[in-house]
């Protein structure tokens, strides 16, 4: 710290990855001291129960050794409620935006190092590939009569959350599976198989435990951690040229902070406080099956031809489920996204379609006994994922000191620590430093 440093107030808004990750960065800034930037975290939701059914695993960390991973903190119950904490966690420097992609693929990388990252929070390089598959009716699930079909996911071709990663799957090399993908029952349903991700290129994270991470580590170095606080208005000075302070919500009563620097990291819920930037969402739903013995490092972005008559389905249609296998024993799997219920106030009122998830398991078990017959689900989840950007930087117009960090699409937790980074560096330097902002850069596209 210098004489000169100025005195800010920054108060973040929203803990999901992004406002965790900005945390986590601005105490590691070479400016920072707690003695001259208060930095606050405020996040609307006190509990993490909100999009997951009652007899979903509550707490990831109870999957592996409590002794290493990162424990649950109650006073930060919230932290990660949203599509931080229910996300696959596919990281890859083959992800997009490519101007921040590598730092931020780096980034994890040091991360897991420094924290201890492998056990903490399931940092690991793994394969990711494409496979076309023809799913049989599973044995052990039931035909249509399982599944409500008027709320199935419905549509001849369902798309899954649009990472771009297809290609012509016409071009798909057939078969050539590689020997260690062996959970997939690939003589009976794989028709098609590519390889997209080695462990150079790609890895991946628990994204509820990282999250989780970033917030404790950044509150050990000073960062205060309010949850159950929903910000209800961003508040100018008089002539309107800079930010004064923020208004939350908690526990019934409005309180209003100083703030200097406010930085908006809410993830789908952005412009409800900044109607200006124009991130969209929908809601998608996920599962994580716990099979009989851990299945190998494979990210799979699959094409399913389902027959008709399968689960709720009446049609013939392809699904595209993404399925990762995960280091705690794990296998998330997520499905298409839908428009069906817009976004709630808060992550509590997220409402889980239980057919929906019912619909991921089925198609998986159509591929693969391990993850279907011999397997349980135990968790069926939804959250909002946010779409548009991501937009990182201040915001245009004539008040100053309102940063945006939202918007992040299906690479959010690849882009975190990039994010989390850049707007340390725009807060405490007055500009983006460790890579170019490009179309990120909500001056250049608001
Ligand atoms: C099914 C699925 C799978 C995905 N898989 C991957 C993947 O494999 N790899 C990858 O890189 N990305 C993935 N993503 C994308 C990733 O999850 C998101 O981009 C990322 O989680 C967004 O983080 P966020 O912090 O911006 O938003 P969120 O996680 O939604 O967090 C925003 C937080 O802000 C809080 N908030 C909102 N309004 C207020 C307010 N007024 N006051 C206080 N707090 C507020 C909310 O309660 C919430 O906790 C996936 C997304 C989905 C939906």
């Amino acid at each position: 710290m210098t004489a000169t440093t100025p005195t800010k107030d920054i108060t973040i808004v929203g803990g999901g990855i992004i406002g965790c990750s900005i945390a986590y960065f601005l105490t590691r800034h070479a400016s920072y001291s707690p003695s001259t930037h208060r930095i606050a975290l405020l996040e609307a939701s006190s509990s993490n129960a909100g999009g997951r059914t009652p007899d979903s695993i509550q707490d990831p960390s109870t999957l592996v050794d409590p002794a290493t991973a990162s424990q649950r903190n109650p006073a930060h119950d919230g932290i990660a409620g949203g599509a931080s904490g229910k996300a696959g966690g596919l990281l890859a420097l083959w992800a997009f935006p490519q101007n921040i992609v590598p730092l931020s693929f780096r980034l994890h990388d040091e991360l897991a190092k420094e924290h201890g990252g492998d056990k903490r929070w399931g940092y690991r390089r793994c394969w990711a590939s494409q496979v076309e598959c023809k799913a049989r009716t599973p044995p052990g699930f039931g035909g249509k009569a399982d599944v409500d079909p008027a709320s199935a996911a419905g549509g001849p071709n369902i798309k899954g959350l649009h990472k771009d990663h297809k290609k012509d799957t016409k071009a798909l090399k057939k078969l050539g599976a590689p020997e260690d993908l062996d959970w997939l029952d690939t003589e009976v349903s794989l028709t098609g198989y590519e390889g997209m991700g080695t462990p150079e290129n790609t890895a991946q994270v628990h994204p509820e435990l990282f999250t989780r991470s970033m917030a404790q580590l950044a509150e050990d170095r000073g960062v205060k951690i309010i949850t159950g606080a929903r910000v209800t208005s961003i508040n100018k000075s008089a002539d309107g040229t800079r930010v004064e302070s923020v208004t939350y919500e908690k526990d019934s009563a409005a309180h209003t902070l100083p703030t200097s620097d406010c930085v908006v990291a809410a993830g789908p819920w952005t412009p409800r406080l900044l109607p200006s930037v124009p991130v969209t969402s929908a809601r998608a739903h996920s599962i994580v099956i716990k099979p009989a013995r851990p299945v190998s490092a494979y990210a799979l972005f699959t094409a399913i031809a389902l027959p008709a008559g399968f689960a709720s389905s009446s049609k013939p249609q392809v699904v595209e489920p993404e399925i990762y296998a995960r280091p705690d024993g794990t296998a998330y799997a997520c499905g298409p996204t839908d428009t069906a219920v817009p976004l709630p106030p808060t992550n509590a009122e997220v409402e889980v379609d239980a057919a929906r998830c019912a619909d991921i398991a089925h198609q998986v078990a159509g591929i693969s006994d391990e993850l279907g017959r011999d397997a349980e689900v135990v968790a069926r989840q939804a959250c909002y994922l946010p779409q548009g950007g991501p937009y990182i930087g201040e915001l245009g117009g004539e008040t100053r000191g309102i940063v945006v960090a939202a918007g992040h699409t299906c690479w959010g937790i690849q882009n975190a620590p990039a994010t989390g980074k850049l707007v340390s560096e725009i807060v405490l330097e007055g500009a983006a430093k460790s890579a170019r902002l490009g179309g990120c850069d909500p001056k250049r596209v608001l």
